[in-house]
């Protein structure tokens, strides 16, 4: 299975509705180990994304990728807009030309996106940040995969117990380092978003294979 462009841009607004519903759980993963604003600060990134989408056709994965990584950088304040947006505009990137998403198409969006954020946030893994969910995610979808399904599935499956890590990680960067072990038992909201954003993903793939 594959989705062609069309319906990939509807799984990014599924995307973007499901990061919307979240806005309390990612506020109060906020409020336990960062200055609480990770939820305002998705849901009105995502919103844009919503708009953009809702208004604009692309012919290509890349346009598509790019546009919502646009929209994030411009209207999320703080640490994550430009994180996540660098991971949808340098995953994007790479998809160039592409009409169809794919497992391959997958990986090389999440290779891509994890160099654009490591190489502008410079964290690593271990750190406490998306990145501990971004990494085991990208790691997953480079193996072999029968289609997108399996592979989205996978992947999400990878960034959720790298989010579930980071529940034992304290913070070496961003506003959570001044918390030190105080951080520990609360999962990063970076790599909470992280995994939602895949896991949305791969639920949007899988209702679409069950469709008749
Ligand atoms: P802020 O930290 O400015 O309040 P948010 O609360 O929206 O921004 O986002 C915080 C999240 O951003 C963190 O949980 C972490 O996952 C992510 N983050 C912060 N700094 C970095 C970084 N240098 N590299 C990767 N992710 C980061
Ligand atoms: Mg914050």
């Amino acid at each position: 299975m594959e989705l062609s462009t069309k319906q990939t841009q509807e799984m990014l607004a599924y995307v973007a509705e499901h990061m919307i519903s979240i806005k309390d759980i990612l506020t109060k993963a906020d409020q336990a180990i960062g200055d609480g604003d990770h939820g305002i600060g998705m849901a009105r990134g995502f919103e844009a994304v919503q708009e953009k989408l809702a208004s604009q056709e692309f012919e290509t994965l890349d346009a598509l990728f790019q546009a919502v990584g646009m929209a994030l950088i411009s209207n999320i304040g703080g640490a994550s807009g430009a994180i996540f947006g660098t991971l949808f505009r340098a995953g994007g990137k790479a998809l160039a030309g592409q009409q169809s998403l794919t497992a391959h198409s997958l990986s090389q969006f999440l290779r891509a996106g994890f160099d654009g954020v490591t190489q502008r946030g410079k964290a690593s893994v271990g750190d406490k940040t998306m990145v501990d969910a971004l990494e085991p995610a990208c790691l997953e979808s480079e193996r072999p995969h029968d289609d997108l399904i399996t592979a989205l599935t996978a992947t999400a499956e990878a960034a959720e117990a790298g989010m579930e890590n980071t529940k034992k990680l304290v913070a070496t960067l961003g506003r959570a380092k001044t918390l030190g072990e105080r951080a520990l038992g609360h999962a990063d909201p970076g790599a909470v978003s992280m995994a939602h954003i895949l896991r949305s993903m791969a639920d949007y793939a899988s209702a679409q294979s069950t469709q008749t």
